[in-house]
């Protein structure tokens, strides 16, 4: 097995833009004796139009490896760098959108306001940012939880409310936290089915980190994390079967 993880990008998505580009990035938490390497040495690139699933046990390092990718978490040692996108994308949320593992919604804000806020912060009125929003909403059959409080939404429906207003931003690369680890089967099923429907109607890179095999079959590559390293990657049809 190679010491440290080396993945090129996959010609075969048809497009070589270079996304994020991890090279020997790792993470460690805390210092000294209690301090925790939870990504080692991992050198990958995403390109747009990727459909990846990032596989591997809890602790294995997804959440740090996604949140460095988004900017969100700084590498210890290493290099990360995002060519398309000319420097860190946190708080650019047309760039990279994340769906986040837990509850992400403003509890304050209905589904709409969830959805419209970082269009408000990116700088359009509060008038196109609510019509951008419902849009978003109706796109992915939302548009009835409008005005619902995330406390009035069940953990699927708040999830799919989160990827509605990643869709509203328009992000290049979308990266979701186990979107589903909170949900039943059926539930998390359609959660994958919106993902999936707003980035290919972005057009945008979609990274899910998964532990559940059912997840990563539904995307066409797969690489596998285990204690903080990349050490494998193999790459699947849409039905989980080596091409
Ligand atoms: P995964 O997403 O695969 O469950 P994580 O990236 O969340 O893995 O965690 C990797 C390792 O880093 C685990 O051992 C976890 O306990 C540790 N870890 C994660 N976040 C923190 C933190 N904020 N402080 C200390 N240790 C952390």
């Amino acid at each position: 097995m190679h010491p440290k993880s080396t993945f090129r990008p996959d010609i075969s998505h048809g497009a070589t833009e270079i996304l994020v580009q991890c090279t020997d990035v790792a993470h460690t938490y805390g210092l000294g004796s209690t301090a925790v390497v939870a990504v080692n040495a991992v050198t990958c690139s995403v390109i747009g139009r990727a459909r990846l699933a990032l596989m591997g046990p809890s602790g294995s390092g997804k959440s740090t490896l996604l949140h460095m990718m988004a900017g969100l978490e700084i590498p210890t040692s290493g290099a990360l760098t995002w060519p398309s996108f000319g420097g860190n994308p946190a708080g650019m949320p047309e760039q990279v959108g994340v769906v986040f593992q837990g509850p992400s919604l403003i509890p304050s804000l209905d589904s709409l306001g969830n959805v419209a806020f970082p269009l408000v912060l990116q700088g359009l009125s509060d008038m196109d940012a609510e019509r951008r929003g419902n849009q978003a909403l109706e796109e992915l059959g939302l548009g009835w939880m409008a005005k619902k409080l995330p406390d009035e939404l069940s953990g699927g429906q708040a999830q799919r409310v989160a990827i509605a207003r990643v869709l509203a931003t328009g992000p290049r690369l979308i990266l979701a936290d186990e979107p589903t680890g909170q949900l039943d089967r059926e539930t998390g099923q359609h959660v994958i089915d919106v993902l999936l429907h707003a980035a290919d109607r972005l057009d945008a890179a979609l990274v899910i980190s998964t532990h559940d095999p059912e997840v990563a079959d539904r995307l066409s590559e797969r690489w596998l994390m285990n204690d903080g390293t990349l050490r494998e990657a193999e790459l699947t049809d849409q039905k989980g079967n080596r091409p």
